[in-house]
């Protein structure tokens, strides 16, 4: 299983893309968030896929820098390569996915005569819900989420195929209940940001071996890489889960 570090920054960075990442495994890609511009997003981290290849989008939380690309997303794959993309995320996710972000955009289309055509959520995506309860499966790829500590309905994922398995923070705040869940993957991914967000001195303080397998995102743009005690995610690399 492989990760690419498609974005790794903030809500307000000027330095990088928002964080997002895309799973790859068994010839299958899973994206990890969507923001804005996606296809942009991928092509600066020349990972050789395009929005055309990938399986689904799994959405974390609503949160503008982690949906903003979803619009564009969409549309792309309803009129571009005409067919529905599968968007996976937790049912308190899928259901202020459409009235709270995406409606006041892609509601109406219109049409060669001059009409407009109504859309909803499904005729533009296939909304697979996650579940706190139970694996979701989709592709090679079987799907865990845990909510975690943040302003509006957030979930973390377990994400396991070919054998191995991707643990991915979402927004938090520190939670060590949540790491210890993270950890029960191989690896696994970590925010980390300032206010609400989960502090770098606290995932420092962490036992080493637990740190061994983590990396970080969703830093600040002044967050040294190069001091930090844990290894952070850069930007448009790639990494063997
Ligand atoms: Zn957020």
């Amino acid at each position: 299983m492989k990760l690419w570090a498609l974005g790794v920054g903030d809500a307000f960075t000027a330095r990088y893309h928002s964080t997002c990442g895309a799973v790859r495994a068994e010839g299958a890609t899973l994206l990890v968030d969507c923001p804005h511009p996606i296809r942009k997003v991928m092509a600066d981290a020349r990972c050789g896929f395009d929005v055309g290849d990938l399986c689904g989008v799994v959405i974390t939380h609503l949160h503008a820098d982690h949906v903003s690309g979803l619009e564009g997303l969409l549309f792309f794959a309803h009129f571009v390569l005409q067919r529905r993309m599968p968007v996976l995320a937790h049912p308190e996710v899928l259901e202020a996915m459409w009235d709270g972000h995406l409606k006041a955009g892609m509601h109406q289309l219109l049409q060669a005569d001059g009409s407009t055509r109504e859309l909803s959520l499904q005729d533009v995506a296939e909304p697979v819900p996650l579940s706190e309860a139970t694996a979701t499966h989709h592709g090679p790829f079987t799907l865990e989420c845990r909510r975690t500590i943040h302003h509006i309905p957030t979930f973390a994922l377990r994400i396991a195929a070919a054998g191995r398995t991707l643990g991915w923070s979402a927004d938090t705040a520190y939670d060590r209940g949540l790491i210890d869940w993270l950890a029960r993957a191989d690896r696994f991914v970590h925010e980390t940001n300032l206010g609400v967000h989960t502090p770098y001195e606290r995932l420092a303080a962490l036992p080493e071996a637990l740190r061994a397998r983590m990396w970080l995102n969703h830093y600040t743009d002044d967050f040294d890489l190069d001091a930090s005690v844990i290894e952070p995610l850069r930007q448009g690399h790639v990494y063997e889960v």
